[in-house]
């Protein structure tokens, strides 16, 4: 089982702002900082009612691109089609693939920071695009909505592919701060 889950209210040991407990690891830590700024770049989604934002990160964790959903550049951002849903779903480019879109380089072993789990088709294009490990929030109601099915089928292929998955459980509705 390539997946791992860390619940923050784990590592509630704060000094001086820093996390100090032995458990609380390098790699949750620096898994907490991209997060949060793909939790930052989700709000610049004009989506009103879900924002996603998504950061890759290469292995020597500087940062390759960023995304959020939204429609695609120079089309309308008329308010009245983020109000029509099937219409929004046709046209908008989630977090995930704007990300991937955005990057000036092949994306080979490199992280995805999400926001949100990913849909079955965003996971389709991370798994491609030969992205390694995908590091998301756990989404407290997300995952009853109607995308639960497209949010398993997700999980099923990044299962398959070998991709492995970070779930991150926030503390109430913020993240221990750094
Ligand atoms: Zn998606």
């Amino acid at each position: 089982m390539n997946r791992k889950v860390v619940y923050l209210e784990d590592f509630p040991e704060k000094i001086d702002g820093a996390i100090r407990t032995k458990d609380y690891d390098r790699e949750t830590k620096w898994d907490v900082r991209f997060l949060k700024l793909a939790e930052q770049v989700s709000s610049w989604s004009k989506d009103p009612s879900t924002q996603v934002g998504a950061v890759i990160v290469r292995a020597d964790l500087t940062i390759a691109s960023v995304g959020f959903n939204g429609f695609p550049r120079g089309t309308s951002d008329d308010p009245d089609i983020y109000a029509n849903r099937p219409l929004k779903y046709e046209r908008v480019v989630h977090a995930e693939l704007n990300a991937i879109l955005s990057a000036k380089e092949p994306l080979h072993g490199c992280t995805m920071y999400i926001s949100l789990p990913s849909c079955a088709r965003c996971t389709a294009c991370i798994i491609q695009a030969g992205i390694v490990r995908v590091v998301h929030y756990h989404a407290d109601g997300f995952g009853s909505t109607d995308w639960k099915d497209s949010l398993q089928i997700g999980q099923d292929m990044y299962q398959e592919a070998g991709v492995a998955v970070c779930e991150i459980h926030q503390i109430g509705d913020h993240l221990v701060p750094f």
